[in-house]
């Protein structure tokens, strides 16, 4: 493949933008470097970029792109939108309409609040279940990402009972003080920290279904523990359901795993590709907000016409028969199709897979914590994306991103992306 004018721009990127990249994670560093690939346009399930390379996309924008680029009901909504002006500043009708869609699809939702990305989501339901609680610190999972807040860009201390350092130069230490990080799945270690800073802890901060170092999914009862045991010690429990909402099923991961948070927060799913975040949960919480009360939050773009008329057209189009099952049913034939090549090929590879959305880790072993996802073999994951790419696949530049397969894949790019891990899979063993 050739990428002369992916290599051009890109060099112009790194004169006029720092580090050449919007955000680090779309530079090819944690894959060995090179010039990521620009793209120009996206189709349904495809991607061409500036030198006219077709790929079949399991970035899907790290999660967003559910029913797949340019989807024509969520275009023509965004056209819509813009034609009778992008920002209001006001009430506007469709702020009320998307509210009562995501209460509808998600009962712990009894009052919600738009914001424009999980960052402020997840930012925002911290400092509301401390200002409920009267209470400071907060629990992490580690290796989980709540968006870049000072607050979530905290490391885990040696154990429970240490508290949290600085994960970004700029955290104040003291911030870092805040926060508890312990392993996920690990209800031992929850507990214990419990145990020493009980009475300390505001709020649980949870990805219900891990996305963020691959698909992880929580060992039956570890989130109704969590639960249980946050509710004992006056604890609130918010899910950050940044990835998870809308993406395994209409309900969110809530729904798909039965439990029920305090807060939830929401960012990218849930605005067919334009910047949103939305927060919310039990009205007594939710009713410590601005303006009915002490906590402050607010955004001159949140609630904004194009994000909400994306949002709603988006749900739409996922609210329909049918569409859980087919994200399920291709995702599963892709599992296989890996696992039969993985085992032919004799690969030291393992996978996760949660309905269509799938992890590869180059490993021998079940991830189902942090440690694990990092122990993972990234050289072999990094010759395995370069090798893909190569194909016309476009996968995520880290070994600790998920795989995402939108409404718009066929059971044919399955078949095809198939054939291109067979080859990288034989070009790996030589
Ligand atoms: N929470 C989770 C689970 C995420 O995956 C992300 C982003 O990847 C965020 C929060 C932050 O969202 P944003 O990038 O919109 O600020």
């Amino acid at each position: 493949m050739n990428f002369t004018n992916s290599e051009k721009i890109q060099q112009r990127a790194n004169e006029a933008i720092l580090g050449g990249v919007n955000s680090p994670s779309r530079s090819y560093k944690a894959v060995g470097g090179g010039a990521p690939v620009v793209m120009a346009r996206g189709e349904g399930a495809y991607f061409y970029d500036v030198d006219g390379n077709k790929y079949i996309d399991y970035l899907a924008a790290y999660g967003p792109i559910i029913t797949g680029h340019a989807h024509p009901h969520i275009t023509e909504a965004i056209k819509r939108a813009a034609e009778n002006g992008v920002l209001y500043g006001t009430p506007t009708e469709h702020e009320v309409v998307f509210a009562e869609m995501l209460k509808e699809a998600i009962p712990s939702l009894e009052k919600v609040r738009f914001v424009n990305s999980g960052t402020e989501a997840v930012m925002t339901t911290i400092r509301v279940a401390r200002a409920f609680t009267k209470r400071d610190k907060i629990i992490k999972f580690a290796g989980c990402y709540h968006g870049h807040s000072d607050l979530v860009l905290v490391a885990a201390g040696s154990g429970p009972s240490q508290l949290g350092t600085p994960d970004s130069a700029g955290v104040p230490k003291s911030v870092a003080q805040e926060v508890i990080t312990v392993p996920f799945n690990d209800i031992e270690q929850f507990k214990e920290a419990f145990h020493h800073f009980g009475d300390q802890i505001a709020g649980v901060l949870v990805e219900p279904i891990v996305g963020n170092f691959g698909i992880v999914e929580p060992k039956e009862g570890f989130l109704q523990a969590v639960n249980d045991i946050a509710h004992e010690h006056g604890a609130l429990v918010i899910y950050d359901e940044v990835i998870t909402a809308f993406r395994f099923m209409y309900g969110g991961a809530q729904d798909l795993l039965g439990v029920k948070p305090d807060l939830t927060a929401f960012g990218k799913v849930i605005g067919g590709g334009l910047p949103i975040g939305a927060y919310g949960g039990r009205q007594d919480i939710m009713e410590h907000v601005a303006p009915l009360g002490p906590t402050y939050q607010a955004g001159t773009m949140a609630g904004n016409p194009l994000s909400m008329q994306a949002g709603i057209a988006l749900l739409e189009v996922i609210k329909q028969d049918g569409v859980y099952e087919e994200l399920d049913r291709l995702g599963k034939i892709l599992e296989d199709g890996m696992l039969a090549l993985i085992k032919k090929y004799n690969i030291r590879a393992t996978i996760n897979r949660l309905m269509g959305a799938m992890t590869i880790y180059f490993t021998d072993e079940k991830v189902v914590n942090y440690e694990q996802a990092e122990n993972t073999d990234g050289e072999a994951f990094a010759k395995f994306f370069k090798l893909m790419l190569n194909q016309g696949i476009n996968l995520a530049p880290s070994k600790y991103e998920a795989w995402f397969i939108t409404t718009e894949h066929t059971e044919q790019d399955i078949q095809e992306t198939l054939k291109a891990v067979e080859n990288a899979f034989m070009s790996m063993t030589v």
